[in-house]
């Protein structure tokens, strides 16, 4: 399974194509960045444990209630290792947007009035809001570093914004509207230069690029199961052991109580404190799975990932009244518009037609409202994406652009 991004069309890439049963559907599945299909191997790990027989975890003393935990604690450790980790820095949660609003949550007693939030022109919703609703309670203030021209990161500006008033720089590790990589171990060290916490959306990244969260240094990263072939309802959110320790939880309940008096309580310690409630067992473990398919995460750089992604970007260009935007080391994404037509429209005719890709402004509206005013077409690549895929959307693009101007 390790072969796949290789720039070839071996039997290897019909056998991954098979690990998705969702693929058999007739159709050209372009929206990855959106949810990819779940591999089999998830499906087959969630299906064993459920009917196995389930518990919940951490209560129960019976047999099956221990091999739960068992599970449970092995998912733990398999999703934490993906992005280099021990299992005592990773907290399950919801989804990436649920993690970073915990991470919101937890630090925003460290912020004064005055004090700066630094995010990024390429944010998501779910790395903008949490930091703009903290920020407003405590009299903070966001501030965007820029987009250059090319559509990456101006890192210069971003290092230049950064002074003794930076108490977090909150970052996207890709865009998911562009595919730009952002250069993540540089801002870390900038951030910490000023004694900032660097917070990571690695939302897109996760399926698409090696991440060392050690190597990266940087204190929080967040990543989810339903962008990586597996389940929904459930991401990763690592921790530094400094923030594990101080951070408060976001949510309080059973599960990740010590001790309740009559009119107080006191938090377990290390990553329980964080798992407040019943946690989802199974999704845990067909996240677990799902990584082991794509472990060691497949580097795009020179690989069948970015030859496709250019190919798609030159057949589109080709297209008369067709913007493509392609920043340079792009990856996993395309946007683009096209002249006179609306992308939702466009979209539709595509779906029509057995294409799926995503129209809008991709929940990121302060960076596509830079690209376009009607927002823009995506076309997002995965593991299983082949030359047929692209040729469907190209072909079936060129039929609705001739029939519009005809
Ligand atoms: N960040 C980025 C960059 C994303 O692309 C997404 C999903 N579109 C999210 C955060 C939110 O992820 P989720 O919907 O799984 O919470």
């Amino acid at each position: 399974m390790k072969t796949f991004l290789k720039n070839s069309q071996s039997k290897s890439d019909f056998d991954l194509r098979a690990q998705f049963q969702g693929l058999r559907r007739d159709v050209a599945y372009l929206d990855n960045a959106a949810t990819t299909q779940m591999c089999q191997s998830a499906i087959d790990a969630m299906n064993a444990y459920i009917t196995g027989g389930r518990s919940n975890v951490g209560r129960g003393l019976y047999p099956i209630a221990e091999e739960t935990m068992k599970k449970y604690d092995a998912a733990r450790s398999t999703v934490a290792n993906f992005v280099g980790v021990d299992a005592g820095r990773c907290v399950f949660t919801k989804s990436v947007t649920e993690g970073l609003n915990a991470i919101a949550f937890g630090l925003r007693e460290r912020l004064q009035a005055g004090d700066e939030i630094l995010v990024s022109a390429f944010e998501h919703h779910a790395n903008l809001l949490p930091w703009r609703r903290i920020a407003k309670e405590r009299g903070a203030i966001v501030k965007t570093m820029p987009m250059l021209a090319d559509f990456t990161l101006n890192l210069d500006r971003a290092k230049a914004m950064m002074n003794e008033r930076t108490k977090i720089v909150a970052v996207t590790m890709v865009s998911n509207v562009l595919g730009t990589v952002l250069p993540i171990a540089d801002l870390a060290d900038a951030a910490h230069r000023v004694g900032a916490l660097i917070v990571v959306d690695a939302a897109q990244a996760a399926a698409h690029l090696p991440i060392d969260v050690v190597d990266l240094g940087v204190d929080a990263l967040v990543f989810g199961s339903h962008k990586c072939y597996g389940p929904a309802g459930i991401a990763a959110m690592i921790l530094s052991l400094d923030l594990i320790d101080s951070m408060e939880p976001m949510i309080v309940g059973g599960g990740m109580v010590d001790h309740v008096t009559t009119d107080g309580a006191t938090w377990r310690q290390g990553i329980e404190k964080f798992e407040g409630g019943s946690p989802n067992v199974e999704a845990a473990i067909g996240f677990a799975a799902a990584l082991s398919l794509i472990a060691p995460p497949p580097y795009e750089g020179g690989g069948r990932g970015e030859v496709l992604r250019q190919r798609l970007v030159s057949d589109l260009q080709s297209i008369s009244g067709v913007t493509v935007f392609d920043p340079p080391g792009a990856i996993g994404i395309v946007s683009f518009t096209i002249d006179g037509m609306h992308p939702h429209d466009v979209a539709d005719m595509l779906g029509a037609r057995g294409v799926c890709v995503r129209a809008g402004n991709h929940c990121a509206a302060p960076l596509v409202e830079k690209l376009s005013t009607t927002g823009t077409l995506r076309a997002s690549l995965a593991i299983y994406t082949d030359e047929r895929d692209i040729e469907a959307l190209v072909s079936n693009l060129k039929e609705i652009v001739k029939k519009a101007k005809a």
